[in-house]
């Protein structure tokens, strides 16, 4: 593909957005990029693009420039901008960044897509690789934007990379050599629509690929592995239920992969991470590794010295025999619902933040019995009460410090207080991490204050 002369907007100036512009410039596209910050917001960063040669249109996007373009990349994060719907009505061409990307990057492509698990799925089976030897690389989210590594790529690496629905609603040619779909429910109904253009969206990754790819599909998700009849990969499933042809499935308190003959991964006890969800990455993480030849063995290792990622039900500390757990990454009402599942005690749960368009009726029957308290935080707040009237007690909290204080006030010895709000951070925080970071300190807080009271 020849991108040099090309007029190219990139859309949003974010992680993605700023590699996207380093490559373009490389190549000596003409670039523009439009994003919705003020210059003085951009502050130097602005300036030392402009220096470079790029057409900066700030303070909001203007469908004009959007017509003008003969390619439109925008940036992971831009999913809602009107403007790039109406440009895609008046023809436009649109390309993810990993189209983009793909066209000009060697080596393997390893693609994660799913509502819930693909952080922790990627991380864990970049670990597994890395640990075995090989040219692996964390790309996506998590990592770094695909297209960063576009030039300098060799045949031999591997790029794991998170794949979001957003992603791949703008792909052409993009095929991962292997594809892993995990789990599938509501999320980002405010960007897609609907859950068919989001389901949609999100099967493209195993459609798109060619008898030469591999499919690793969840076999116990009702949506996902249906899939299976479609894909022209070769398929290979994971279970914490049953029994699977080829692939990697529980079986009493093994997990086991399965092929022509079976081999014993680990002891499910031995995984480090709590809930069986996370069983469930753990399977597709080693399914990964396994079709790449790396062996149990060196698998096992890896995983039993994975200690999961931050704000993704992690521990803060126990104080007064309660245990305080971070789990601001669940954002979607699903994650919530995998996150009380994971403890067997009772939970004092802070819920809200800004709703997706979710529907918290789905967390009446997890919540009812196991959970002590609700307490309410945010913008949500009235749509959960509604939603969950009659199930448990619930209080309102203005911040998400009092929010702590409420919950530690309403906790008893061998209880959970748990952070699994449902909902995303923008109303308060400037991102989930921002949301966790501030849980952790107040739980800090008052465990300093409970030690010395005791003192
Ligand atoms: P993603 O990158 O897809 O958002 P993460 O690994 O960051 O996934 O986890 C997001 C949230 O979902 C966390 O709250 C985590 O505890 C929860 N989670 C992780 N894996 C799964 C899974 N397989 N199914 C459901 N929830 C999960």
């Amino acid at each position: 593909m020849e991108i040099a002369g090309k007029k190219v907007l990139v859309v949003g100036l974010g992680k993605t957005g700023r590699a996207l512009v380093h490559f373009l410039l490389r190549q000596g596209a003409s670039v523009t990029v439009s994003e919705k910050k003020t210059e003085a917001e951009l502050g130097r960063k602005a300036k030392n693009w402009k220096r470079k040669g790029v057409r900066l249109e700030t303070d909001g996007h203007r469908l004009p420039t959007f017509l003008e373009a003969d390619i439109i990349v925008p940036s992971p994060g831009a999913a809602s901008i009107p403007e790039l719907n109406a440009a895609k009505k008046a023809g436009a061409r649109i390309m993810s960044e990993i189209e983009l990307a793909y066209h000009f990057l060697r080596g393997r492509v390893v693609g994660i897509t799913g509502t819930n698990g693909k952080s922790t799925t990627a991380t864990l089976a970049y670990k597994i690789l890395k640990e075995a030897g090989r040219k692996a690389y964390l790309a996506g989210n998590i990592g770094t934007p695909l297209i960063a590594y576009a030039e300098k790529s060799r045949d031999d690496h591997i790029f794991v990379t998170e794949i979001s629905s957003f992603q791949l609603e703008h792909i052409d040619r993009f095929r991962a050599f292997m594809s892993v779909f995990l789990n599938i429910s509501q999320n980002h109904l405010d960007w897609h629509g609907s859950f068919e253009n989001y389901f949609n969206a999100k099967k493209r990754l195993v459609l798109a690929q060619d008898e030469g790819g591999i499919a690793i599909l969840n076999r116990d998700d009702p949506l996902v592995w249906p899939l299976a009849k479609e894909a022209r990969a070769t398929v290979f499933s994971f279970s914490t239920r049953r029994k699977v042809e080829r692939g990697c499935a529980v079986s009493g308190d093994w997990i086991l992969l399965a092929g022509q003959k079976q081999t014993k991964l680990m002891k499910t006890a031995e995984i480090p991470l709590r809930g069986l969800h996370n069983q469930e990455n753990v399977m597709a993480a080693a399914l990964i590794g396994h079709c790449l030849g790396v062996p149990a063995g060196l698998m096992r290792r890896s995983i039993r010295t994975f200690s999961g990622l931050e704000h993704r039900l992690e521990k803060v500390l126990s104080y007064g025999r309660v245990d305080y757990i971070n789990d601001s990454k669940a954002t979607t009402v699903d994650a919530t619902i995998k996150a009380i599942e994971s403890f067997d005690k009772k939970i004092i749960l802070i819920l809200g933040g800004r709703d997706k368009g979710a529907d918290f009726t789905l967390l009446r029957k997890p919540v009812r019995g196991k959970v002590k308290k609700v307490i309410l935080v945010g913008e949500a707040r009235e749509k959960i009460r509604n939603a969950l009237r009659g199930v448990a007690p619930m209080e309102d909290a203005s911040t998400l410090r009092q929010a702590v204080s409420l919950a530690s006030a309403s906790a008893r010895p061998g209880e959970v207080v748990l952070l699994a709000p449902a909902c995303t951070s923008f109303d308060m925080f400037k991102n989930f991490e921002a949301r966790g970071r501030v849980f952790k300190k107040e739980v800090r807080r008052l465990a300093q204050a409970f030690q010395g009271k005791k003192a």
